[in-house]
């Protein structure tokens, strides 16, 4: 749908109350974020993150309307209420574990954390990261660089330009490490992948898809054993087709994967679409959740409520 009308749309729900909105049937809740901190990172260009307290006010609106469930309950789907949410977190920064574990805990929220298996203990980097960065730093950069296959000249152009980048995302551990990963699961959270070190799916080979879900599930596997195994893709679903969703299902690899494409239902069983809560600007859950409910209602009207894809 065009960008004007979504953004009609959007004012129109402000005005409309949650609890009018909520009612009727809709695919269980799954709001994912990535990171809490006390002010923007410099290396995160693509959303505005939240703070503690931005983070509980939105934890506090969730818990209103929604009971929060494991995702071995998700993954079971047997007399889970209709009102339920699963919350995830992607891309296991070290907040995850410094920031936002102990909230979900002291507001007993179970949750599973997304992490990629290459950049654990900081032994490696998300390009966005030090895209993103670098544009903070002025550094002149072709737009092409700023995608996966490219992460390679991406990472020589940076060091040899500027050795800023270095102080500021290097030398910092942004990204949990085992002790911490280890400490997430004996407190009860849930661990998956998140592919191995975050490409754009949509720009690279299915055999390629196809090593990024297999060698991080396989790692997760390895260390944490987890009795629902689950897999969000990187960035969005887009790009993947149902063949290597086939695959890697029947395979056995995975019990359950998410897409990012916001409150949907999906034609694929066991591939489940989560809600993105940080936005370009700051938005409450509450903003954020009303617009998605209004305009799965318009999509209802439309029939188009359900993701598909290509074989
Ligand atoms: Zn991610």
């Amino acid at each position: 749908m065009r960008n004007s009308i979504k953004n009609i749309i959007f004012s129109a729900a402000r005005f409309l109350p949650f609890n009018y909105l909520k009612k009727g049937k809709y695919p269980t809740l799954l709001p994912f974020y990535h990171t809490v901190e006390k002010k923007q990172p410099q290396y995160i260009g693509g959303y505005r993150v939240k703070n503690e307290q931005q983070f509980e006010k939105d934890l506090d609106f969730l818990l209103k309307h929604y009971e929060p469930i494991g995702l071995n309950d998700l993954k079971n789907q047997q007399n889970i209420p209709q009102n339920a949410m699963h919350i995830s977190f992607d891309d296991g920064m070290k907040s995850c574990s410094n920031n936002i574990a102990p909230i979900l805990l002291r507001k007993g929220i179970p949750a599973t954390f997304f992490i990629n298996p290459s950049f654990v203990d900081n032994s490696d980097l998300f390009h966005r990261f030090i895209f993103d960065m670098a544009k903070k730093q002025k550094l002149k950069l072709s737009e092409e660089l700023k995608t996966y296959p490219n992460k390679a000249s991406l990472f020589k152009q940076t060091e040899v330009k500027e050795s800023i980048l270095e102080n500021n995302i290097k030398n910092t551990a942004i990204y949990m490490g085992m002790h911490e990963l280890k400490q997430l699961n004996r407190e009860g959270f849930t661990i998956g992948a998140h592919s191995m070190d975050h490409p754009e799916f949509y720009n690279i080979e299915p055999e390629e898809q196809y090593r990024q879900v297999k060698e991080s599930m396989q790692w997760v596997e390895k260390h944490f054993n987890p009795s629902a195994k689950a897999f969000a893709f990187p960035f969005t679903d887009y790009g993947v087709g149902n063949a290597l969703l086939q695959k890697i299902h029947t395979e056995n690899l995975i019990d359950i994967s998410f897409g990012t494409a916001g409150l949907k239902h999906d034609n694929f069983p066991n591939h489940l679409q989560r809600i993105p809560m940080e936005k370009k600007h700051y938005q409450h859950a509450s903003r954020i959740l009303k617009y998605e409910h209004f305009y799965f209602r318009i999509r209802g009207l439309m029939n188009k409520n359900t993701a598909e894809r290509d074989d």
